[in-house]
């Protein structure tokens, strides 16, 4: 089956089997002339034609949008009468493939000197494309700004008429592999060989995939060669990426590297000041302040909770005071961690150190699996309701005194070094916004 038909078979589930048969059953996909953004159908005649672009063309390319991840447009034409000469012409203006969020601004971005390096990295290249820094290379945690810096640069050069692509590393796989099953690969390389500007975000999934490390290495010295600027995200340093061909990785330090920290106090206040104006919700001062200080650091739980806040004062006719946003944050951070299991945690904090999760609970008295092993206890007992004779049972311990011996060891290690306690501020943030 390919793609065009597994949509309409998508779409068949979402409609009647009357309008199925009657109109979408007598399209036909052309695999031959679509591309990854232009999905060319044909329909038998007009009436079927012009139901079907006033009613499907949305749908369908939504479909084809959550599928593959790409904006695709969908050209729906009378069977052999397809003008040649329209379609060259759309698909060069479509290469503009972008899913820019347009609020993500440099000016909606709230600088602190937790993120202020990687602003002003981004802001110059945004000056100066292809120039100064290239790659240029974000890193830091879940939801401090990554994405929102990037697109902010890919905001300016789209305004400036650039072609920019923004992708995911996912999306850029699956297009990958789309192409490759269509035999198209020309298309898929002229496409992201072509563009000014290329954003990826979160390279770190480029991890252990080695067909697309090399895919991606071949456009980036592309790119690269003639002075296209490229800007790459990532939740770690190149060199902490496990799985990242060398090559690749020596390329990624080669322009910039540039980290955002978890917000200080002042830049949450701030965040969270311009979320309001943003979205019109009235905040007084004290609502802020302690909403910025329960967060700990993922900023897209602030937006979270202050649209929580918005609908249910919205809802139920009232104003946001501190006790109703208190009543708010306690649901909402229940819900964060409702999900964690001692699996899953275990699981995360073992991938993050490239362990397996059986040698986290195994009785290995290596010191990179004691130290594992320390963290994932600390992070249940954070994280979980667990008591600690039940964590004593699941990590194999002896018994409880086992497990606050280590939590006192974890204690105090948090207290008295500074790199750990941010290791575990990172860890926390990444499995309870994952959950
Ligand atoms: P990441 O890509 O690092 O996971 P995002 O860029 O998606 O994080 O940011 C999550 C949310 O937080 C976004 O809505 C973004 O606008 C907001 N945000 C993060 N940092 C800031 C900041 N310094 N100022 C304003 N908004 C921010
Ligand atoms: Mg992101």
């Amino acid at each position: 089956m390919n793609i065009g038909q597994e949509i309409l078979q998508l779409l068949k589930e979402e409609i009647t089997e009357v309008e199925y048969n009657r109109y979408i059953k007598q399209l036909s996909y052309d695999p031959k002339k679509s591309t990854s953004d232009l999905a060319i159908f044909y329909a038998p005649n007009a009436l079927v034609l012009n139901w079907i672009k006033s009613k499907y063309t949305e749908k369908i390319s939504h479909l084809f949008e959550v599928k593959t991840g790409d904006r695709v447009s969908v050209k729906i034409a009378l069977k052999n009468q397809l003008d040649k000469r329209k379609i060259k012409q759309k698909t060069e203006q479509k290469t503009i493939h972008s899913l820019l969020n347009p609020s993500h601004t440099f000016d909606n971005f709230m600088v602190g000197g937790s993120n202020q390096f990687a602003y002003a990295a981004v802001k110059s290249v945004s000056e100066k494309a292809g120039i100064l820094y290239n790659p240029l290379f974000i890193y830091g945690g879940v939801g401090l700004g990554k994405t929102h810096l990037m697109q902010a640069a890919g905001n300016v050069f789209q305004n400036q008429g650039k072609n920019v692509i923004y992708t995911t590393v996912e999306q850029f796989l699956n297009d990958f592999i789309r192409h490759v099953r269509n035999k198209t690969m020309e298309r898929f390389q002229e496409k992201y060989r072509k563009c000014d500007v290329l954003l990826i975000d979160d390279i770190q999934f480029l991890s252990n995939k080695e067909g697309i490390q090399e895919e991606f290495f071949h456009t980036f010295e592309a790119l690269k060669g003639v002075g296209k600027q490229i800007i790459l995200t990532a939740d770690k340093h190149p060199k902490k990426i496990a799985g990242l061909e060398k090559r690749l990785q020596s390329r990624f330090e080669h322009g910039l590297v540039a980290d955002i920290q978890p917000p200080e106090l002042e830049t949450k206040i701030a965040i969270i000041e311009k979320k309001c104006e943003i979205n019109k919700v009235k905040l007084n001062k004290e609502i802020v302040n302690y909403i910025a200080t329960v967060i700990e650091s993922n900023v897209r739980e602030i937006e979270g909770i202050l649209s929580k806040l918005h609908a249910y004062s919205q809802l139920m006719h009232v104003e946001i005071t501190i006790e109703f946003t208190k009543n708010v944050l306690k649901d909402q951070l229940q819900e964060n961690r409702a999900n964690l299991t001692l699996d899953t945690i275990t699981q995360s904090v073992a991938k993050d150190l490239n362990i397996k999760p059986s040698e986290i609970r195994s009785k290995g008295r290596s010191k990179n699996l004691v130290y594992a092993r320390r963290i994932a206890i600390y992070l249940c007992r954070e994280l979980t309701q667990n008591t600690m004779p039940q964590l004593a049972q699941y990590f194999g311990m002896k018994d409880h005194t086992a497990i606050s011996h280590t939590l006192k060891k974890i204690n105090e290690l948090i207290q008295n070094d500074e790199d750990f306690k941010v290791k575990i501020e990172e860890l926390t943030n990444k499995i309870s916004s994952s959950s």
